[in-house]
C-alpha cells in the first residue's frame, strides 16, 4: 500500500486546475509565525518506483531518498524537504523563451530544461483538504539546511517566501509552489508556479558571483498560451487601486542623508477587489517603516512585512521586504471596495520617483489608473509642486500645507519640493502652459536662472515638435518641469522630473535629447501605455527615438548630430568602445563582458534580458537598441516607399489607435502593417524577439554589362541563423553632389547584387549611416 502522500501528490499536483486549498477562516499573524517556524515532521522514505507529478508543463520525479513535511493552516502541507535522487524536465513551448534559455545556458541544442537534483525545498500553499491527506503532526523540528535556504531568500533576494505562501493561502483558488532544487550542473534553481502572477510558471537562477538573480524562463500556463506558445492570458489581478488619499509631513531632515527628508505618511488607499481573498499583497518601497494599517473604521489590522535589515549587518537596518501583506478579518469578495489606511515613515529625496512611495498592488503593473488627493506639509522655506490641481494652501506656525487633487485617473502620482524657488512660466497657444521650477541654492549650486530658462525653452520646443510630429495634442492644460537633485529624469502625466546635473552639462544636443525624451513619455508611456514588461521597451525606445528626431530636426547641425548618435548607439549595442567619448555614449555598457553579450536576451524579454555579467543590459537594450530598431524600421520603410512619411504615418497611427490603452509589441506590428502593407513578422522576430547581430563582409566591383555600368556588390552574412534577412541601405556617391540610396535585401550566406550606375561612383557605403545594427567589414 502506498503511503498517503502519494495520493496527495497525485490529487494536489497532477490534476489540472488544482484543487483550491481555501481556508475558510481568515489568516492571522499566528498562522504566519507558525509558517516561519519551518517545523518539519520525521523523514519518510520515497516509495519504491518514486513519486512523479506535473505542474503545468513541468514534469517532476523524486526517484529515491527521503522527504519531510511541514504542515500549515487549514489542513495544508506547506513545505517538503527532499534529499535523494530527483529530476525535473521542463519542455519549453514558447519559442522566444526557448531561444533565450539556450543563450542563458550556452547550449543551442536543448529543447527543455532537463536537470537532476539531490535536494529540494518545496514551499507551497498546500494540497487538498485535511480528510484526504496524512498531515504532518503539529510540531516537528527545523532543518538547518532549510533555514539556510530561507535565509538566502531573505538576505540575498529580499524575498519572504512564507509571506508569499500565506498570500496564496488567503486567496481561495490561488496556488503558490516554489521548488528550490540543488542541481548537479547549475547549483540552486528556483522553479515557481504562482497563480497570482500573469505568467504563472517561472525559473530563476541565482548567480552567487555577481549576487544577481537571472530569470531563465517565464511561461504563461497552458490554458492561456496562444497557438505559438506565447503568453496570451489576460491580466487577472487580485485587486486594483482606485484612489489614494495621501497626507504627508515633509518637515524633518533624514538622519543619515541630510539632503533627504524623513517623511511621515498617512495614506488611505481605496482598492477594488478582483478575486476573493482575505489578504492583500501591496508593494511599498523597502525603506518604508510601516507603523500601522487600519480599516475604514479605524481598527488596527495585522500585516506581514519582514524586517530584513534586522537580520544581517551586511544589510541596511532600514530595509524591509517590499511586500506589505495586509491580513483582513474576513474574506473580501470580487467587486468589493475597501479603504485601508497605511501609516509609515520613509527617508526619501525631495521628490517622489516611481509609485513605490505609496502602497500599490504587488503585481507591479501600471494598469490601475487611479485618482489622488495629496495633503502635503512642509516647512515654510520649501515650495511644493504636486501633480494635479492645487485646491488649497495654508500657512501656520512656520509650516505650509497644500492640498492637490488629481481628478483624471493616472498610473502614478508624484511631487517635488524646492527650497529657493525659481520659476519660469511659458504659455503658448496650442500648447499646455509650462511651469519650470528649480532650486538655485540646491546642493552643488548647478542651476542658474539662465539654465532653468533653457530647460523651459527645450520643454516647450519639444512639446511643440512632438505634438505636430505625432499629430496628437496633449490633453493637459498645465505642464510642470521640476529640476530635481539627481542625474536622471522621470516622466509623470503632465509632470517631469529632470535631474539638475543634466541642466549643467555642456553637451547641448545630448541634453536636449534627454529633455525631449522625458517630454516624449507624455505620449509613449502615459497616453500609450505598455501592456506587460515584455512591451515596456515600446515606451522607452519610442521616447528615445523621437527625442533624437527632435534633435535632428530642430538643433543646428542636427543631421550630423543625429548621425553621430546613431553610430554611437550602434557601437554601444555591439560592445565596441569606439564611441566612448561621444556625449551619446553610456560608459557602463561599454564594459560589458563578452560572456554577458553572448547570454543577454532580446528587447522583447524586458528586464528579463539582463544577465549576471551585465545586470543593466536591459536599459541599454530599451534605450539604445530599441531606438535603433525604430531607426531600422524608418530606414526600411523609406527604402520601400521612397519617403520618410511612411514612418511618421506609422507613429501617428500607433498613437491614435492605442491612446488611453496599453499597447503590445504586436499592436505596434499591426500599425506598421497597416501603413506599409507587408508581412513584417520577420523584422520583429529578428530585432525584438531575437538577439542576434549580423556580420556583413562586403566587396564592390564596377563592371560593364549589357545595359552599361553596373555596381556589383558581394555580401557575406555571418553570425546569424539561417533565414536571417535585412534590407540594408547602400549609398553611392556619384560625384558632383549627386548621391543615390538603394536598399539590398540580404538573406543568404553569400549574395551578389548588381546595381545599374549612371556613372562611375566615387564612393560606395554599404550599411550607410550605420543604419542596421551590424558588424560590417569591407573585403
Ligand atoms: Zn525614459
Amino acid at each position: 500500500m502506498l503511503p498517503r502522500i502519494w495520493r496527495w501528490a497525485l490529487v494536489a499536483i497532477a490534476v489540472p486546475g488544482l484543487a483550491a486549498p481555501a481556508t475558510a477562516t481568515a489568516l492571522t499573524r499566528t498562522d504566519y509565525d507558525a509558517l516561519t517556524a519551518h517545523l518539519f515532521d520525521a523523514a519518510q522514505p520515497i516509495p519504491t518506483g518514486g513519486l512523479t507529478w506535473r505542474i503545468d508543463v513541468a514534469e517532476w520525479s523524486l526517484d529515491s531518498g527521503t522527504m519531510r513535511l511541514q504542515g500549515g493552516p487549514g489542513g495544508t502541507v506547506t513545505g517538503l524537504w527532499f534529499q535523494g535522487a530527483g529530476a525535473l524536465r521542463l519542455p519549453v513551448p514558447d519559442p522566444v523563451e526557448l531561444r533565450q534559455l539556450r543563450r542563458f545556458l550556452g547550449d543551442p541544442g536543448i529543447a527543455a530544461l532537463d536537470v537532476t537534483f539531490d535536494r529540494m525545498l518545496l514551499r507551497a500553499s498546500g494540497g487538498p483538504p485535511t480528510a484526504r491527506l496524512d498531515l504532518p503532526a503539529p510540531g516537528g523540528t527545523p532543518i538547518p539546511e532549510v533555514e539556510e535556504r530561507h535565509d538566502h531568500y531573505l538576505r540575498m533576494r529580499l524575498l519572504d517566501v512564507d509571506a508569499r505562501v500565506l498570500a496564496a493561502l488567503a486567496a481561495p483558488g490561488a496556488q503558490y509552489w516554489q521548488a528550490d532544487i540543488h542541481t548537479a550542473d547549475r547549483g540552486w534553481l528556483t522553479v515557481t508556479y504562482d497563480s497570482l502572477r500573469r505568467e504563472e510558471l517561472s525559473v530563476q537562477y541565482f548567480d552567487a558571483q555577481h549576487s544577481y538573480v537571472e530569470s531563465w524562463l517565464s511561461l504563461d500556463r497552458t490554458e492561456d498560451r496562444d497557438a505559438a506558445g506565447r503568453p496570451a492570458g489576460p491580466r487577472d489581478p487580485l485587486f486594483e487601486l482606485d484612489h489614494v488619499d495621501i497626507a504627508a509631513r515633509l518637515v524633518d531632515a533624514a538622519r543619515k542623508f541630510p539632503t533627504f527628508l524623513h517623511a511621515e505618511f498617512d495614506v488611505r488607499v481605496d482598492v477594488v477587489v478582483r478575486k476573493d481573498s482575505s489578504a492583500l499583497p501591496f508593494s511599498l518601497r523597502n525603506r518604508a517603516e510601516v507603523t500601522a494599517v487600519r480599516d475604514a473604521e479605524g481598527r488596527d489590522l495585522e500585516f506581514v512585512r519582514d524586517h530584513i535589515g534586522a537580520r544581517s549587518n551586511a544589510i541596511d537596518k532600514d530595509v524591509y521586504d517590499d511586500l506589505l501583506l495586509v491580513l483582513l478579518p474576513e474574506t473580501q469578495h470580487r467587486g468589493a471596495k475597501l479603504s485601508l489606511r497605511v501609516l509609515y515613515e520613509l527617508d526619501m529625496p525631495k521628490y517622489a520617483g516611481g509609485r513605490d512611495w505609496y502602497p500599490a498592488p504587488l503585481d507591479g503593473s501600471l494598469h490601475d489608473r487611479h485618482t489622488a488627493r495629496l495633503e502635503m506639509t512642509t516647512d515654510d522655506r520649501h515650495e511644493l509642486q504636486a501633480m494635479g490641481q492645487r485646491v488649497e494652501a495654508t500657512e501656520h506656525d512656520g509650516l505650509k500645507t497644500s492640498v492637490w487633487e488629481v481628478v483624471q485617473p493616472e498610473k502614478m502620482i508624484t511631487f517635488a519640493l524646492q527650497r529657493t524657488n525659481y520659476t519660469k512660466e511659458l504659455d503658448f497657444d496650442g500648447l499646455p502652459a509650462v511651469t519650470t521650477v528649480g532650486d538655485l541654492n540646491s546642493g552643488l549650486r548647478l542651476l542658474s536662472e539662465g539654465r532653468i530658462d533653457a530647460v523651459a525653452a527645450d520643454t516647450v520646443n519639444s512639446l511643440n515638435y512632438l505634438q505636430s510630429l505625432l499629430a496628437s495634442p496633449l490633453p493637459d492644460a498645465h505642464f510642470y518641469a521640476a529640476l530635481i537633485p539627481a542625474v536622471h529624469g522621470q516622466a509623470f502625466a503632465g509632470f517631469l522630473h529632470l535631474g539638475e546635473f543634466t541642466a549643467a552639462l555642456d553637451t547641448p544636443a545630448a541634453v536636449e535629447r534627454f529633455r525631449a525624451h522625458e517630454v516624449a513619455h507624455q505620449w509613449w508611456g502615459h497616453l500609450v501605455g505598455w501592456d506587460s514588461y515584455r512591451d515596456q521597451w515600446l515606451s522607452e525606445s519610442f521616447a528615445e527615438y523621437v527625442a533624437l528626431m527632435f534633435v535632428q530636426t530642430t538643433v543646428d547641425g542636427g543631421d550630423k548630430i543625429f548621425k553621430e548618435a546613431i553610430t554611437a548607439y550602434g557601437r554601444e549595442v555591439r560592445g565596441s568602445l569606439e564611441s566612448s567619448f561621444s556625449s551619446f555614449a553610456r560608459p557602463d555598457y561599454s564594459r560589458l563582458s563578452a560572456l554577458g553579450a553572448a547570454r543577454m536576451g532580446p528587447i522583447g524579454l524586458g528586464w528579463r534580458a539582463s544577465v549576471a555579467e551585465a545586470p543593466s543590459a536591459y536599459s541599454t537594450l530599451a534605450y539604445y537598441k530599441g531606438a535603433l530598431v525604430l531607426h531600422m524600421l524608418r530606414t526600411a520603410t523609406r527604402l520601400m516607399t521612397g519617403s520618410d512619411q511612411a514612418f511618421v504615418d506609422i507613429l501617428r497611427d500607433f498613437v491614435h489607435t492605442e491612446q488611453g490603452g496599453y499597447a503590445t509589441t504586436e499592436d505596434f506590428r499591426a500599425a506598421v502593417e497597416r501603413r506599409v502593407p507587408a508581412d513584417w513578422s520577420w523584422f520583429f522576430d529578428e530585432w525584438v524577439y531575437g538577439a542576434e547581430i549580423p556580420t556583413y563582409v562586403w566587396s564592390q566591383e564596377v563592371v560593364r554589362g549589357n545595359g552599361g555600368l553596373q555596381l556589383r556588390l558581394t555580401v557575406e552574412q555571418k553570425d546569424v541563423g539561417p533565414g536571417f534577412r535585412m534590407l540594408v541601405p547602400v549609398r553611392i556617391d556619384l560625384g558632383g553632389g549627386q548621391e543615390a540610396e538603394v536598399g539590398v535585401f540580404v538573406d543568404e550566406p553569400v549574395e551578389t547584387f548588381e546595381l545599374p550606375l549612371p556613372s562611375k561612383p566615387r564612393k560606395v557605403e554599404f550599411n550607410a549611416g550605420d543604419a542596421v545594427i551590424a558588424n560590417v567589414r569591407k573585403h
